[in-house]
């Protein structure tokens, strides 16, 4: 680690040359290592160096650099590379507990998230899920027996932000770690290691890739838990990352911070022209004046972020209808992504959620969710004041 600031981190930090001097970084698409002699192997499995690699599923140089690079943005000590952000997050709980221990988690979160948890339940984990806005629910769930805290600090898709920093105290007092999915905030918002969290999971598919292109998780922690019962959960279940989608990730992450910062600014100018328009109910958007946790969001990440949710006064039709009016923002699931990209959670993403469970989670049948790109900021304008218009 170097005291380099962000962006010559994102371009020249974890890079492991080879014997050619390669300018960009190598993929090392192999699974296997040659030992010079038996005893060589026996030696390396005994423990191996910082670059000695044994299998993929354990390590790789491409996922490595990959690995070495993320761990310096987000500032801990270590990260492990996952096939997936699910693969990820299911190695970050499952690794910290077994049954009888109890988590507690806010109910506002991605549904693939709520499913690891029951998918614990089965296994005899306790889980209580709060409204993460409020720390005084989370003190209220807190038992002896509790390991994790867990939650989204800025949910997925309703962008309630919690108070890592909050949370965070109310864990540590019990010895239970903190657990955050990341994904909102992108590395390039994240402040999380300062803020309290012990380990920090991203779901790389999104900004870090940036171009939409592969599927790839991460956890970030320290070197202990990493390369302890992380590392010995995923080596042993199969989670860990390609080294070709490393390979995608290292080049993504070369302009994460110039990319972040222009979706931010788009998704502000978005939010700020679209407020108050006649078929709106409500804009929701962290960096408005008018979010819940305004103050909170530009305390913890400082910025509002990428996304921008509208929750529009004429339910699903009026939805459909924006959708089908927008000429350059598309409509699919991904987010992150330099395209901008629309998303109607109540009939895709969170159509499994019954009407009740969405209510409760801030998804009424009007809401629409947009991840801002880095296209120009008067056109994403103008294509969604447009849409609305057509509504
Ligand atoms: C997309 C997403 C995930 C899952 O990541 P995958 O890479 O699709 O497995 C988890 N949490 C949040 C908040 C997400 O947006």
């Amino acid at each position: 680690m170097t005291d380099w600031k962000t962006r010559t981190k994102l371009v020249h930090e974890g890079i492991r040359r080879s014997q050619y001097g390669e300018m960009a970084e190598a993929i090392f698409l192999t699974q296997g290592f040659v030992y010079p002699t038996a005893e060589a192997a026996e030696a390396r499995f005994l423990s191996a160096g910082d670059d000695e690699f044994i299998y993929a599923r354990y390590g790789n140089p491409t996922t490595r650099m990959f690995e070495d690079r993320i761990a310096a943005i987000e500032g801990t000590e270590d990260a492990f590379a996952c096939a997936s952000g699910m693969a990820a997050i299911n190695g970050a709980l499952t690794s910290l507990v077994k049954a009888g221990d109890h988590i507690v988690a806010a109910r506002q979160m991605f549904g693939s998230c709520l499913h690891i948890l029951k998918v614990l339940q089965g296994f005899g984990v306790e889980v209580t899920l709060v409204d993460g806005t409020k720390l005084d629910a989370w003190q209220a769930a807190m038992r002896p027996e509790t390991k994790i805290c867990f939650f989204e600090s800025v949910s997925n898709p309703g962008l309630e932000v919690i108070d890592i920093a909050g949370v965070a105290a109310i864990a540590h007092a019990q010895g239970a770690v903190v657990v955050v999915d990341n994904v909102f905030s992108s590395p390039i918002y994240s402040n999380a290691v300062a803020q309290g969290a012990d380990v920090i999971v991203y779901s790389t598919t999104k900004h870090i890739d940036g171009g939409g292109r592969a599927l790839g998780g991460v956890v970030c922690g320290t070197k202990d838990y990493i390369r302890g019962p992380l590392e010995t959960y995923l080596k042993h279940t199969g989670g860990a990352m390609s080294p070709f989608h490393a390979w995608i990730m290292l080049s993504g992450m070369q302009t994460l911070d110039l990319r972040v910062r222009a979706q931010a600014a788009n998704a502000e100018a978005v939010a700020r022209a679209v407020e108050g328009h006649a078929q709106i109910a409500r804009t929701i958007y962290p960096g408005l004046a008018s979010h819940p946790q305004h103050a909170l969001a530009m305390a913890q990440m400082g910025s509002g972020g990428t996304m921008v949710c509208l929750d529009l006064k004429g339910g699903k039709e009026a939805a459909f209808r924006f959708l089908n009016a927008l000429e350059i923002v598309k409509i699919s699931n991904n987010l992150g992504d330099a395209k901008s990209i629309a998303t109607h959670p109540t009939t895709t993403t969170h159509k499994n959620l019954s009407e009740e469970e969405r209510a409760v989670i801030g998804i009424t049948p009007g809401l629409v969710r947009i991840s801002l790109g880095i296209e120009d900021g008067s056109d994403l304008v103008a294509d969604i004041s447009h849409a609305l218009d057509m509504i």
